[in-house]
C-alpha cells in the first residue's frame, strides 16, 4: 500500500495554496486534519463507511446543461438543519472529503454556515458555475475553511460553452468567478470540465489545458460526460478505454512539466488506481435528501428524512462492491429497462436493476487495502 500511494502521489506536484498543501482536489490537503483522518480511519482502521461524499445544497440553477445529473430530480428541498445533520452523520461514518454541489450551491443562503460546520474535520470542495458569487461570499467561504473550488467551464470558446450550458453569459460568469476567487486568495481554484466526445482528443485537450493555464488557475479537473440521463444512454457517448489511457498519459505529462495540476477522473477511477467507489466509499445525498451511490448514478436507496443515513448506506454498500469499472459506463443500458420517466429510479426499480447489474473485480487500491 505504501508503494502504491507513493507511486500515485508522486505523479502530482504539491501546491501551497494559502497554507494548504494540496496534491489535487480529490484528496484533502496533506497538512489537514481531514488527511490525518484518511490515514487513521481508512488506511489504518479500515472503517467500512464512505470516505467521499457529495451533498446537493439546492436544486435551483439558472443553467440547463444537457448532461446535468441533477436535472429532473424533484421533491421537498432539505432545509439547513437537515443538511447539517447529514454532514454530521457523514463525518461520523468516515467521510473526510465533502463536495458541495447542486443545482447551483451558491444559491443556498446558508452555504457559509454549512461550510464552516463541515470544514472542522473535512476537506470541503465547492462545485459551482459561479452564478451568484460575490467577493464577500468568496471571502466568507475561504474564512469558513473551504479549501478548493471548481468552476465549471467546458470549452475555451464562449459561444460553445454557453450553448452547452443553455445559458447566455455562462462563460463570463465562470471567468468572473475565477477572478473573484483569485482576488480573495487562499482557496485552490480549479476548472471543472465535462469533456465532450469531440474534445477528447489529445491535441484538443492540450489546447484546452493551455487556455486554462492562461487563466491562472491551480487545477484542471477533467471528466467525461457520464451516461446519467436518458439523452446519454448510448454507446456513442462512452469514451473507449484506449482514449482514457491516452488522457491519463497526457495528465501525467502535464503534471511532470509543472504549472497547472491536471486531475483526470478517469485516471483516479481506473482499475489500476482507486476504481469505481460508487456506493462503497462514495455517497451522494441530493438536494431533496435522496441517497445515491454517486452523483452520476440515478438510483435511490431512500431519503434521509425517512431513515437514518447510516442505515441507508449499509443497505447500499452491501449492493455496491468497489469495482475496476465505472458502474454507469458499464450498466447504463439497464436504466433504459427500468426507466419510467423519472430519475432517480424508485427504490423498487433500484433493487430490480441491481439484481441484473454486474460489477468488475476490485481495483488495485481495494485489493491492497484488504490484504
Ligand atoms: S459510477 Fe463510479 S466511476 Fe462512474 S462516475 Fe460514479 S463513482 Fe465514478
Amino acid at each position: 500500500m505504501v508503494r502504491f500511494l507513493y507511486d500515485y502521489m508522486g505523479k502530482f506536484k504539491v501546491q501551497d495554496v494559502g497554507g494548504h498543501l494540496i496534491l489535487h482536489s480529490h484528496l484533502p490537503p496533506l497538512n489537514s486534519r481531514a488527511y490525518k483522518r484518511f490515514i487513521d480511519e481508512h488506511l489504518i482502521k479500515n472503517v467500512e463507511g464512505p470516505s467521499h461524499a457529495q451533498v446537493g445544497l439546492t436544486n435551483a440553477c439558472p443553467q440547463k446543461c444537457a448532461y446535468c445529473y441533477s436535472r429532473g430530480r424533484k421533491g421537498e428541498p432539505m432545509d439547513t438543519e437537515t443538511i447539517l445533520r447529514v454532514v454530521r452523520d457523514l463525518r461520523e461514518m468516515g467521510v473526510f472529503w465533502l463536495g458541495f454541489t447542486g443545482g447551483e450551491p451558491l444559491l443556498n443562503r446558508d452555504i457559509v454556515r454549512i461550510t464552516e460546520d463541515a470544514a472542522a474535520d473535512c476537506a470541503v470542495k465547492l462545485f459551482t458555475s459561479g452564478f451568484g458569487l460575490t467577493e464577500e461570499l468568496a471571502a466568507g467561504l475561504r474564512d469558513a475553511g473551504l479549501f478548493s473550488v471548481s468552476v465549471s467551464l467546458d470549452h475555451w470558446n464562449e459561444e460553445v460553452h454557453d450553448r452547452g450550458r443553455g445559458f447566455p453569459g455562462a462563460y463570463r460568469t465562470a471567468l468572473r468567478a475565477v477572478e473573484t476567487f483569485r482576488n480573495v486568495g487562499g482557496v485552490q481554484i480549479g476548472i471543472s470540465s465535462v469533456l465532450s466526445k469531440e474534445l477528447i482528443r489529445p491535441d484538443k485537450v492540450e489546447e484546452f489545458l493551455g487556455f486554462l493555464s492562461g487563466l491562472g488557475v491551480h487545477e484542471a479537473w477533467l471528466s467525461e460526460a457520464k451516461p446519467s440521463v436518458p439523452a446519454f444512454w448510448s454507446e456513442e457517448f462512452i469514451i473507449p478505454v484506449e482514449e482514457r489511457r491516452e488522457l491519463a498519459r497526457l495528465q501525467d505529462r502535464w503534471n511532470k512539466d509543472g504549472g497547472i495540476t491536471v486531475n483526470y477522473l478517469g485516471h483516479f477511477e481506473s482499475g489500476s488506481h482507486f476504481g469505481c467507489n460508487a456506493g462503497s466509499k462514495m455517497i451522494y445525498v441530493d438536494a431533496f435528501g435522496e441517497v445515491s451511490p454517486c452523483v452520476f448514478t440515478p438510483l435511490t436507496f431512500g431519503n434521509v428524512r425517512e431513515r437514518s443515513l447510516r442505515e441507508i448506506f449499509t443497505e447500499m454498500s452491501a449492493r455496491f462492491p468497489p469495482s475496476d469499472t465505472c458502474f454507469m459506463n458499464a450498466e447504463y443500458g439497464l436504466f433504459r429497462k427500468y426507466y419510467e420517466g423519472a430519475l432517480p429510479l424508485s427504490r423498487e426499480h433500484t433493487h430490480g436493476l441491481l439484481e441484473e447489474a454486474r460489477f468488475g473485480p476490485p481495483p488495485k487500491f481495494h485489493k491492497l487495502r484488504s490484504r
